[in-house]
């Protein structure tokens, strides 16, 4: 058993707070997990049946307790007692899951535990340890640090997406595009450039793009994260621009909740505005500033990406004590995912004429994640598969035709997912669905 001085959580008017570099700050909710599974089960007042009943990505693929996330936090509370050692196993289990938070939202209706906290302390502590992250992930980070993107691809054809909409020298809004946008989805950024140019809205880009940083946080390179957050939020605040959109979601979360998270700041602190695109986009349609008034007739669902939604809520630092029964002080605001962005995606495609609008039966904080996200895909390509597959039975349950994602990552995972197995259905990003209902 660990001495008295590593068991903080045990300790009444113990200090922590809420920085994943240092895993005792979490032990306290590692311990305190009773396996109650309400993290692997969609809520129960929303509950749309047997078929589509879990949230959890890790678990269903795997059908074994230690890769939920009750699995992980034994795995995790033993690291934080030094009663268990890395081993090839533990290792695996901690990579094998999407970080898409939908065990941290379900745990906060039973007890208020933070589970995405841990599990990122957990990465953390991997790499700390020398034994994370992924080979996989590895390869990534060194295509980061080589050439500021995720791909190996060469910088300076960052900006060969532009086509016909030119960004400004110098605007209020700066359209962060993202390395999938930029390289791999130019369809989206060509689109974002369409809508901003229908709005008679004056854009910039940052003068030398890098990227977010979403892979090296995700996987626990916190150092390596840390700089690029720094890196890049130094870059927009010289821009002069108020508003940062993104649409991406990955990236969203990025500059609006991790990089405050990595630099000790709130998300108020940055100094100008994180928007998401279907955020900016949405106030322009309600300001009678973009009008979509093409029709198109389709039957339309609409896919919560994980770092739009339950991830997306702003960052506070927290310092503070842990008094008897768990209780701390001062009172701590718990992020549980119910102020995600779950409206202006939903309000814009149901503006759309010709739309016949339907909802999956997990939507919102309870939606299945697409399983793309957070190094999965690089390190754990069959668990992205079989989320996206899984995800698509849902899909295809509720007989649409499109599918409309808000993020390249997401609709990247389910077209391969689609055509791999033939199926009927479009995928396209909301910038694409904006774009198609505005273009004469
Ligand atoms: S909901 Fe929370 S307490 Fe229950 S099993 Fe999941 S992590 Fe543990
Ligand atoms: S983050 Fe997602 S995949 Fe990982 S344990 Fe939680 S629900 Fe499962």
């Amino acid at each position: 058993m660990a001495n008295e001085s590593d068991v903080r959580y045990y300790k009444p008017k113990a200090e922590f707070s809420l920085d994943i570099t240092d895993i005792q700050n979490f032990v306290y909710d590692m311990s305190r997990c009773i396996k109650c599974k309400g993290c692997t089960w969609v809520d129960h007042t929303y509950m749309p049946g047997a078929k589509f009943m879990t949230r959890c990505p890790s678990a269903e693929k795997y059908q074994f307790d230690s890769y939920g996330a009750y699995g992980k936090m034994r795995i995790g509370h033993a690291f934080g007692e030094g009663v268990l050692d890395w081993n090839e196993k533990a290792l695996e289990i901690i990579y094998a899951c999407t970080l898409c938070g939908a065990c941290d939202v379900g745990c906060k209706r039973n007890l208020d535990l933070e589970i995405e906290l841990s599990l990122e302390s957990l990465r953390v502590k991997a790499v700390q340890d020398g034994v994370g992250p992924m080979p996989a992930h590895k390869k990534t980070a060194e295509n980061i640090a080589k050439n500021h993107n995720t791909y190996a691809a060469p910088h300076d054809k960052r900006k060969d997406w532009i086509a016909d909409v030119k960004p400004a020298d110098k605007a209020e809004v700066l359209y962060f595009v993202g390395c999938a946008a930029s390289y791999t989805n130019k369809e989206i950024a060509q689109s974002v450039a369409k809508i901003f140019k229908a709005a008679n809205v004056d854009f910039m880009l940052m003068p030398d793009e890098w990227c977010c940083g979403n892979t090296v946080f995700s996987v626990g390179m916190i150092d390596e994260a840390k700089a690029l957050a720094q890196r890049n939020v130094d870059e927009m605040r010289k821009t002069g621009a108020k508003v940062l959109v993104t649409a991406c979601a990955e990236g969203y979360r990025m500059w609006k909740v991790d990089y405050p998270k990595l630099l000790n700041i709130s998300t108020d602190e940055l100094g100008f505005k994180v928007l998401h695109l279907t955020e900016y986009a949405d106030q322009l349609i309600k300001d009678g500033a973009l009008n979509m008034n093409k029709a198109m007739n389709t039957r339309m669902t609409y896919h919560d990406a994980c770092s739009l939604s339950r991830l997306s809520e702003p960052w506070t630092p927290y310092e503070g004590k842990r008094q008897w029964m768990g209780c701390v002080e001062p009172r701590l605001e718990r992020r549980r995912g119910t102020n995600g962005v779950y409206e202006p995606p939903r309000d814009i495609l149901k503006a759309v004429p010709g739309v016949n609008y339907v909802e999956l039966p997990r939507m919102k904080e309870n939606a299945f994640c697409c399983g793309a996200g957070r190094g999965t895909r690089e390190a754990f390509p069959d668990l992205a598969t079989f989320s996206a597959e899984h995800r698509l039975e849902e899909i295809k349950h509720v007989g649409v035709e499109t599918l409309v994602t808000a993020c390249p990552h997401c609709k990247n995972n389910f077209a391969q997912a689609i055509k791999a197995h033939g199926d009927d259905v479009q995928v396209m990003d909301i910038a694409e669905a904006i774009c198609a209902s505005i273009e004469s």
